[in-house]
């Protein structure tokens, strides 16, 4: 583990993510939307894990807006939002989407391994499963969700500041 600079880190997995996004499909557009306290404490972290995590997660943001594009009004803009904040002793970095949400019933099983609602070849049901393993066990915060179905998702990792 190393302190670490996470607004740098999730700029850098958002750029990433999105690149990725537009190499598979070039006609795919995404707002991004960055909103990063400046002031944000550094965190001990092993940063290959987080960025995994944030790819997990920025990834997922990414395919719910896609989904939710297939069926919407023309006038819907994808939107993938990244906040870092700090709350007392505690950095928080939020992952929220605009697109399909999660349903009350699958919300319960989205920690679960191999829990997906993708099909075969598009998702593993692992990257949450594993997120939750790293940000708990692995550096000791939280990962939580809230969602609304047809309206969008917010994934929260609180992870504990350095002094
Ligand atoms: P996978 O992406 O391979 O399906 P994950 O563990 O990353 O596996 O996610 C599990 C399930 O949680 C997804 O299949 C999807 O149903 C749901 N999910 C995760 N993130 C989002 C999101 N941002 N918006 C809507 N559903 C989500
Ligand atoms: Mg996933």
């Amino acid at each position: 583990r190393e302190p670490t600079d996470l607004n740098a880190l999730v700029n850098e997995y958002l750029r990433l993510a999105y690149q990725g996004q537009r190499t598979k499909d070039k006609t795919f557009t995404c707002e991004l939307v960055n909103n990063l306290d400046a002031h944000l404490s550094k965190v001990e972290l092993v940063a290959a894990e987080m960025g995994r995590v944030l790819l997990n997660l920025i990834n997922n943001a990414f395919y719910a807006v896609r989904e939710k594009q297939k069926t919407a009004p023309l006038d819907y803009k994808p939107q993938v939002t990244i906040h870092t904040c700090q709350v007392n002793r505690h950095i928080q970095i939020g992952v929220g989407d605009n697109g399909t949400g999660i349903a009350e019933s699958v919300k319960a099983k989205i920690f679960q391994p191999f829990f997906t609602t993708k099909p075969t070849g598009e998702g593993t049901g692992l990257g949450l499963s594993l997120s939750y393993d790293i940000v708990t066990k692995g550096h000791g915060g939280s990962l939580t969700v809230e969602s609304r179905e047809g309206e969008g998702t917010t994934f929260v990792i609180q992870l504990p500041a350095l002094s």
